[in-house]
């Protein structure tokens, strides 16, 4: 018996013992198609050569030089890097080991920045329901899944809840997409107005929503009109592309396809790859300035923030992605996967939408199209799904159902960059068997 405190406390998964490319091998013998890195963090698949020999070489040269001493080379070239691929002015990164400290780092950057600049009262965020931002406090305080939230309140953060975008759920029949958007920004302009913009910081929130709700993209012009509204109210924009970006929607970073430039970015995940955790603010000019002007020093820190092995790894990665024009791969090999999971599984009854961006889908399961209510009110489909897929040598990453019951089980699909075409035909396939078994 396992001596971790697993996920489940009632079982142990499948040990895993190598992996190679887009397979995991566990301790069978038996091999999975990874199809979803994970949580989407292996984007280059696994035992990516250049990736293990940049890391032996930083290892056996600086594993850890703690950032109270030093900087390191790397550290600065993966920065460089970053904010030379950043649009705007994100100009400044900061590095820790993962997407919740991330989002931490965010939060408190953002509140400093308006200590800094002589507006101590802008204490609080809004943020969306149906999202996912990290499992610490602070991360969970601005997060919208609400049955994540309630045994941990009260939380330390003020949070002014606001609705995600999702136009599959919330589009009502007789509304243009335009329409919706725009009654989603006026709700938005209502509740900061009744908040106090005086009081706000900021609004947070992940540009395509990944394991809420199962890559559901913004609508057009919908994070403009966000970016318009923050700058309106005085307010910083923070995106959460922990999980949608660093390439997996076809663009490094997913909100270029809004033609918006955050304040704030956090990133994390498919940064290294997940040959080593890693996470990172970029920070715009502004927000950097006005802390040098001020106490000249970030209040805020972790032991293993800008560490160099993982820096290694992430600029190796980063490397890959460019020299082997990995974006391109994720926008063909990504329209081929929407298109099949629309042809394959669109005509499923079951199946009530399919969507996503590049290599970043989501599959949304109902008791039927017209009423799209979930197919499974006690949520129990995804983790079906989930088991019968892995029977089948197949990884997809399951979610399910809100307290509010309005959303239902879905499955988000998030395979490698390098993922072949025949490797996509074998999920599509896979899930339709699985779909068809575990629906009836
Ligand atoms: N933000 C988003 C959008 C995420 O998807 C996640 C992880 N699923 C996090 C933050 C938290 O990242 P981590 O699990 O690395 O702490």
């Amino acid at each position: 018996m396992s001596q971790i405190i697993h996920r489940s406390l009632h079982s142990t998964p499948p040990v895993a013992v190598s992996a190679q490319g887009a397979y995991i091998t566990d301790a069978a013998g038996k091999r999975y198609l990874d199809a979803c890195g994970g949580a989407a963090v292996s984007c280059l698949g696994h035992a990516h050569p250049d990736v293990l020999a940049a890391m032996h070489r930083q290892i056996d040269q600086l594993a850890y030089a703690h950032t109270g001493f030093f900087t390191s080379d790397t550290v600065e070239q993966l920065a460089a890097q970053l904010t030379r691929t950043a649009p705007g002015d994100l100009n400044y990164a900061y590095f820790v080991s993962g997407g919740s400290e991330a989002v931490e780092t965010a939060l408190k950057l953002a509140r400093q920045y308006f200590v800094e600049i002589g507006q101590p009262q802008r204490t609080r965020f809004v943020a969306r329901a149906q999202s996912y931002h990290g499992n610490t406090l602070g991360a969970l305080a601005v997060g919208g899944n609400e049955w994540r939230r309630r045994q941990f309140a009260p939380l330390l953060i003020d949070v002014v809840r606001v609705s995600a975008c999702n136009a599959y759920r919330d589009r009502r029949a007789d509304e243009s997409e335009q329409a919706y958007t725009q009654r989603l920004l006026n709700e938005l302009e209502q509740a900061i107005l009744e908040a106090g913009p005086e009081t706000l910081i900021g609004f947070c929130a992940e540009t395509v929503v990944g394991a809420t709700t199962g890559a559901t993209p913004p609508t057009p012009g919908y994070l403009q009109g966000v970016r318009r509204l923050c700058d309106k109210y005085g307010m910083l924009y923070i995106a959460d592309e922990v999980m949608c970006g660093m390439g997996r929607t076809g663009t490094l970073h997913a909100f270029e396809q809004d033609d918006v430039v955050p304040d704030i970015v956090t990133i994390a995940k498919g940064l290294g790859g997940g040959y080593q955790p890693i996470g990172a603010v970029l920070a715009s000019e502004k927000i950097v300035a006005a802390l040098q002007a001020g106490s000249g020093l970030f209040q805020h820190g972790h032991t293993y923030i800008c560490h160099p092995t993982a820096a290694a790894a992430a600029l190796a990665v980063q490397q890959v992605i460019e020299r082997d024009n990995l974006l391109e791969a994720v926008k063909t090999q990504g329209a081929r996967l929407h298109q099949q999971l629309r042809e394959v599984l669109g005509e499923l009854p079951h199946v009530g939408d399919t969507r996503g961006r590049g290599l970043f889908a989501g599959v949304e399961l109902v008791e039927d199209k017209a009423s799209k209510r979930p197919f499974d009110p006690a949520f129990k489909l995804h983790a079906q799904i989930k088991a019968n897929c892995m029977a089948r040598g197949l990884m997809v990453y399951p979610m399910g159902g809100t307290l509010d019951g309005q959303y239902g089980d879905h499955i988000l699909i998030a395979p490698p960059f390098i993922v072949t075409a025949s490797q996509i035909d074998f999920v599509v396939d896979t899930l339709r068997q699985v779909i068809v078994e575990e629906t009836g």
